[in-house]
């Protein structure tokens, strides 16, 4: 160690001064004085040259030979200041001639001061010369390498200086806080932000001046200026992110971050959201909602359910699922313009008939809606709720001088009776809806136990007769129609029956509505068209066949090809078909429906009006469409021996004779009943008494004998 070898040379000088004479003792503290002198120039970390008067090296320490790059051998003293230059200008490094680097040096040697310097060599290094002139002439020059810490300045400039351009430029407003809590660093957008001046956030502040500051300027209205300074502190604690949202008096919604830096202190930005959180609103709500209605969809309805019940546990909920009836045909009368208009006052109507915030409507698509409603004191209130919304759905709906008309039906499902969970409870109030639609329409319907079974074996009965037509499994049953007047046979009313392997003759009550509900009828009716049109053709001439038709194979489009198709293949005229119809092909409305009807009557085919009596029986119907023939449901002949029932059939007998409508009776069963029905002076009777549904053949072998016995007659 360069200090222990001085400090021992001068303990061992000191030993020596003791026996040694004065001139021997100033010699060697000279000596000793020198050595102590090289040993510190030789350690010190920077580089020393000394030079006299005459401008010639005294001593140069190694760091110097080291950081010029310069030769030991040459470096020895009493080389010439000027040498040295030229010395180092040989070897390559320094970056000017020697005769300038020496211009440039000698105002320094020659001034009587103290002074320092930069010289930047030929490789890039910087060297800072510190000189010093020394009172018996010459100098001394310290020189340190500072490119290094020059480099670390410079980079440390750049840094400052990207970071203000980041700043200045980042769109997001930014504070930088220090450990101190107040405010060191704040860009220019977050002044924009919030329409702020410097001078409302002088450096300095702490978060709480400016949370109050936010206050005063009536940027912030709700916020707790206490509870967001301990936010903070929090977050500060934790050395965690936070980050919330601060909703602006104007409506805008900021993002802020807070960010705890390492050395203490912490960043905030502030970010404007506003856009992106009302597209995220409008995305949830997209995402939850049905657009043509605004209400919450399916499954913005499970969140809602689920979250009722996890809430009710013991309060009870009912379920409703709805379904329209007759959607369909505003739907194809009006167009679905117009259907979309009915579907969004359905809506509303619904909406207002729910009677707490809880509540909820949803539509799930189509014509379906369904509803959650809570605190439903058990079915009271669920029955209540149901009938509101038959008579409020019912009533009709006026648009640009159109009236349109749907009912709705309701299947109900109760929390916690009939299911605990929602699909059990969506489940079952569908299986109720079911009921109520096979049962008629503008109906709601409790679920029951038992209820599942019956679904699921329609869904069986369904299944079965689609695979019953390619299998011919259906078969046609005739029964005969007798003019009451003149006891003759006038004519046939075919009637389907189903052979099905499994489960024996089905009766049409049973199947129809199922072969209605698949579709599977306008291929089924078809078939009977032209299955009883052929039989007819056997028939004798004056002899009338009547076929049933549903309202779904008119609806269905090309009815009416299938029924000139029907007449051509078989060559039965037109007016020996008699198509029977129901009330509810007429409450269609559905201008297709009319123009089909109209387009057959104009080929001559008659209209029957069947079961009339049982629906709606409007008159109304009458009057929109021209029928040839009224039956009156066979109900009404059971209690024909009932005085009000006798006194009904008597004027719709007297109606159709003012209308010039046949009247037909249905299921007359005894002589009485057609002795009254002949003194009303009815036309026709068909029932039991007169003959029941039989084969084709045998109806044939009944109509030729008749025919036989008013030849010979
Ligand atoms: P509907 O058109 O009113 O047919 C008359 C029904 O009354 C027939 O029942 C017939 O068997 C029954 N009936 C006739 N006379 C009497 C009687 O004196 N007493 C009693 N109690 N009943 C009598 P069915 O054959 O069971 O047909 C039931 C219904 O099924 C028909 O009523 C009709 O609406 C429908 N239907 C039958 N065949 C077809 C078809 O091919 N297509 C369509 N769409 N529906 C059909
Ligand atoms: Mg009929
Ligand atoms: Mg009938």
């Amino acid at each position: 160690m360069p200090v222990a070898h001085v400090k021992t040379g001068s303990a061992a000088s000191r030993r020596k001064a003791t026996r040694a004479g004065p001139a021997e003792r100033i010699a060697q503290e000279l000596r000793a004085q020198n050595e102590r002198f090289s040993a510190a120039v030789e350690n010190m970390s920077h580089g020393l040259c000394m030079f006299d008067a005459e401008e010639r090296m005294i001593i140069c320490n190694r760091n110097y030979i080291d950081l010029f790059r310069l030769d030991a051998k040459v470096m020895k003293p009493g080389i010439r200041f000027f040498d040295i230059l030229q010395h180092s200008v040989d070897i390559g490094i320094a970056s000017q001639s020697a005769e300038e680097l020496y211009a440039v040096r000698k105002p320094y040697i020659d001034g009587a001061k103290p002074s320092t310097y930069e010289e930047t060599l030929a490789d890039g290094r910087i060297i800072v010369i510190s000189h010093r002139p020394l009172a018996s002439g010459g100098w001394v020059s310290i020189y340190e390498d500072v490119t290094v810490q020059r480099r670390a300045e410079e980079e440390l400039k750049e840094q400052h200086r990207r970071f203000d351009a980041a700043l200045a430029n980042m769109s997001q407003g930014l504070l930088m806080y220090d450990a101190d809590g107040k405010m060191i660093v704040r860009n220019q957008r977050f002044l924009e932000l919030y329409h702020a001046t410097a001078a409302d956030f002088p450096f300095g502040t702490t978060h709480r001046d400016a949370l109050e500051r936010l206050l005063e300027l009536g940027i912030y209205t709700k916020i707790d200026v206490d509870s967001e300074v301990a936010k903070t502190a929090a977050c500060l604690q934790a050395g965690k992110m936070h980050s919330t949202y601060r909703y602006l008096a104007d409506g805008r919604t900021f993002l802020v971050v807070r960010q705890p830096m390492s050395g203490g202190g912490w960043v905030v930005t502030f970010d404007d959201v506003t856009e992106r959180r009302r597209a995220e609103e409008r995305m949830t709500h997209l995402a939850h909602h049905d657009t043509l209605t605004n209400l919450p969809n399916r499954s913005m309805f499970r969140e809602r359910l689920d979250q009722a019940l996890s809430e009710a546990k013991i309060a009870p909920l009912a379920i409703f699922s709805l379904d329209l009836d007759r959607f369909k045909a505003v739907n194809d009368t009006f167009g679905h313009p117009a259907g979309d208009w009915l579907l969004r006052c359905v809506a509303e109507r619904l909406r207002r008939c729910l009677r707490s915030e809880k509540d909820v409507v949803a539509r799930f698509g189509g014509d379906e809606f369904a509803i959650i409603q809570s605190n439903a004191r058990g079915a009271a209130d669920a029955e209540k709720l149901a009938k509101r919304i038959i008579e409020v759905i019912g009533k009709p709906y006026r648009d640009k001088g159109r009236e349109m008309h749907v009912g709705v039906s309701l299947g109900i499902a109760l929390y916690p009776g009939d299911g605990q969970d929602a699909d059990t409870l969506l489940t079952n109030a569908d299986m109720a809806l079911y009921r109520g639609k096979s049962e008629g329409r503008n109906i709601y319907r409790f679920f029951e136990p038992g209820m599942d079974a019956m679904v699921r074996e329609r869904r069986a009965l369904e299944a079965d007769l689609e695979a019953a037509l390619p299998r011919r499994e259906f078969e046609l049953d005739f029964q005969p129609i007798l003019d009451i007047a003149s006891s003759d046979i006038v004519g046939a009313e075919a009637l389907m029956r189903w052979r099905s392997p499994s489960r024996g003759l089905v009766p049409p009550d049973d199947f129809i509505a199922a072969a209605e509900e698949t579709g599977l009828i306008v291929q089924l009716g078809d078939w009977a068209l032209r299955k009883a049109c052929g039989v007819a053709a056997g028939w004798p001439r004056d002899m009338r066949m009547a076929v049933n038709v549903s309202a779904a194979q008119i609806k269905s489009g090309g009815f009416a090809r299938s029924v000139i198709a029907a007449l051509a293949f078989s060559g039965m005229p037109a007016n020996r078909l008699e198509l029977e119809i129901t009330e509810t092909v007429m409450m269609d409305e559905s201008e297709t429906v009319l123009r089909t009807l109209g387009q057959l009557r104009g080929l001559g085919v008659r209209i029957a009006l069947d079961d009339f009596g049982t629906g709606y029986s409007s008159l109304g119907y009458l009057r929109r469409f021209p029928v040839d023939k009224i039956k009156i449901d066979r109900s009404f002949i059971r209690d024909l021996d009932k005085r009000d029932t006798a006194a009904i059939v008597r004027t719709v007998i007297r109606l159709g004779a003012e209308l010039g409508i046949t009247v037909t009776a249905e299921g007359v069963e005894t002589e009485a009943q057609l002795e009254m029905l002949r003194k009303a002076g009815c036309g026709e009777a068909q029932g039991f008494l007169i003959g029941v549904p039989a084969k084709a053949s045998e109806t044939s072998r009944l109509l030729r004998s008749q025919e036989k016995l008013r030849q010979s007659g």
